[in-house]
């Protein structure tokens, strides 16, 4: 590929709401383009990371057995009522409506309609068990699209479907694409985690995410260093024996108040950023009496909850939260007169902006809110005597240094990004639509299925969270735009460096390496910084100088310095 040919739009500036450094370097080195709120144009030089991203899924599921199809990405909503989920999903499934006032959604995930080719297709236990995939479009209304195609709202992902005779069956195809997971992400070239995830109504061990660790990550993951245990933070704390953190969230009541402010509002109302990191900007305020009228708003606080543990937000790991200092103990006393409970930790941002009432003291069963959309917590009170606690909204009851569940040793807690999801569905899908096989006593028997989700245009900007630098993207090999650049100094003028070029291109291309000939003419600066900032791995400068010798400069995106290749060398070199 020629650079003249291709579309190369770089920019000196990410755009404001870029908060992450996938998303800043997506967008400056035009990999993607903005349409909408979490709708991308997956640009030529993004696109070419996503094909290399799905080529790698494809060729590893089809590996592993399954087979591939297309499902409509406008379904019915006829098949959504069948199962229930037409209700049940809530406001990230979009439903439209067409011109005669018929109902249909466009897919968030498809098991509605995979289960539907499978109650038409697969009659007989003889054709079990069966693997079906897509690598689709899919839509979710995502309450906060963020961080560029890390949370989209139209995003690519690879979705399959096992159909099987009985559970242990299932549960055979269920680690069978948990092998597969762990080869296609082992070839990324990344590092990830494997991690138990909480399967629901199933139960057991029959579901797992595959998060690539990173600060920046949504999800916190809990695993002993000493030995195989991880699990993500729901799902350790599903098994967490109840210690006086979950006794005191249990007397904490979760209460429905629609309408109420939200997060947003209370940033809003304190005058400061709602950043991403911090999830939960909580507000305690109102005093209720007991029929549950407001008797008077007391104190806005600032609770920084997010999913971060206190540990890692007080050592300013937490990008975001660099304007928060932490109040001490002394301090909140001093300011409140009482011994903080567990409403803390409390980030107060300076000057912390307290509105109303000064009464805190005097008060108990503080209705705590704007944590969760519509619902508020009551129950919350302050001078409750409890360990340090990291969060208000969900506390935790498993912090760092815990005994790991399998006695092998202590807990530690890192962010990750969940780029996997596989699932063990038994019949969730099967018996509401109906969909049987005729088993071996010739009786109809539901399928037991699974599922088994990969985020396709997530991936790459995983990849990136954990590979840049100041000067841009530093992609592995295996999903770059393009695996080598050459940049010709001076090729307008040397009809050396022109010929030298173009032929080097055709052998690497030849050789079936993806190469980059970059004939745009530009300087070496801008040509050198535009290549950096895309993250091409392997560079090569094709220069007179180095023509006189014979030789040719390469540098691998993460080296300090250019070594020198002969030139009739530098084909194996890069091979
Ligand atoms: P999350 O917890 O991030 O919201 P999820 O658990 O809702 O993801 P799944 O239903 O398990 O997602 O979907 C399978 C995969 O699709 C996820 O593991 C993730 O990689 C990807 N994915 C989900 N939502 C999005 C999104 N809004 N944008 C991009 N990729 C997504
Ligand atoms: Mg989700
Ligand atoms: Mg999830
Ligand atoms: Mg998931």
């Amino acid at each position: 590929m020629k650079a003249s040919q291709f579309l190369i739009s770089t920019l000196k500036e990410a755009p404001a709401d870029a908060e992450v450094a996938s998303h800043r370097l997506m967008m400056r080195a035009g990999m993607i383009k903005k349409l909408g709120a979490g709708i991308y144009t997956y640009m030529p030089m993004g696109l070419r990371v996503i094909r290399k991203v799905e080529a790698i899924v494809r060729e590893e599921m089809n590996r592993a057995g399954a087979v591939e199809l297309t499902m409509p990405v406008v379904q019915p909503a006829e098949l959504w009522q069948e199962s229930g989920r037409f209700q049940a999903y809530g406001p990230e499934l979009l439903r439209i409506k067409d011109r005669h006032e018929r109902d249909f959604v466009v897919q968030p995930t498809s098991e509605e309609a995979i289960t539907d080719i499978g109650r038409q297709e697969l009659r007989s236990y003889r054709q079990l068990p069966k693997n079906l995939y897509q690598i689709q479009t899919k839509f979710r209304d995502e309450r906060r699209p963020r961080f560029g195609l890390m949370r989209g709202r139209e995003f690519v992902m690879k979705d399959a479907y096992s159909f099987d005779r009985d559970l242990e069956a299932a549960k055979r195809s269920y680690q069978q694409m948990g092998q597969a997971y762990r080869a296609i992400f082992d070839r990324f070239g990344l590092r990830y985690r494997a991690v138990a995830a909480d399967s629901g109504a199933i139960g057991g061990d029959v579901s797992q995410e595959f998060q690539v660790i990173a600060a920046t990550g949504e999800d916190a993951i809990v695993y002993c260093p000493d030995s195989e245990y991880a699990a993500n933070m729901e799902k350790a704390e599903a098994l967490a024996p109840a210690g006086p953190r979950a006794a005191a969230a249990q007397a904490m009541t979760r209460v429905p108040t629609p309408g109420k402010a939200t997060c947003e509002d209370v940033a809003q109302l304190l005058g400061v950023a709602l950043t991403t990191t911090v999830k939960s900007l909580v507000l305690a305020t109102d005093q209720h009496d007991d029929r549950g009228n407001v008797v008077k708003t007391q104190v806005w606080l600032l609770l920084v909850r997010g999913d971060h543990g206190l540990n890692e937000i007080k050592a300013g790991k937490v990008p975001g939260l660099d304007g928060f200092r932490f109040a001490t103990v002394p301090e909140i006393e001093a300011h409140f007169g009482t011994k903080p409970g567990y409403l803390g930790p409390i980030g107060l941002k300076q000057p912390v902006k307290i509105v109303a009432d000064r009464e805190v003291a005097l008060m108990a069963d503080w209705i705590c809110g704007a944590n969760e959309e519509d619902y508020h917590l009551t129950g919350v009170n302050w001078g409750r005597d409890l360990p340090e606690p990291d969060t208000v909204a969900d506390l935790r009851n498993v912090v760092e240094g815990d005994l790991s569940p399998d006695g092998k040793g202590r807990l530690a807690i890192e962010r990750g990004i969940e780029v996997g999801h596989i699932f063990v569905l038994g019949t969730k899908y099967s018996v509401p639509m109906n969909a049987t096989f005729l088993d071996e006593d010739g009786k109809p028997k539901p399928f037991q299925m699974g599922c088994y989700g990969i985020g396709i245009t997530r991936l790459p900007a995983a990849a990136i969270e954990q590979n840049n630098d100041e000067r841009g993207i530093i992609w592995p090999d295996a999903i770059a735009p393009f695996t080598v650049v050459l940049c010709p100094i001076g090729m307008d003028r040397s009809a050396d460096v022109k010929a030298a070029a173009e032929k080097l291109h055709d052998e690497l291309a030849a050789a079936g390496i993806d190469v980059m000939l970059d004939d745009r003419g530009e300087r070496p600066g801008a040509m050198f910084a535009d290549w950096e900032l895309i993250g091409v791995p392997h560079r090569v400068v094709i220069s007179d100088r180095g023509l006189k010798e014979g030789q040719l400069e390469y540098q691998h995106r993460r080296d300090t310095a250019a070594s020198k290749v002969a030139v009739g060398e530098v084909l194996d070199f890069l091979r």
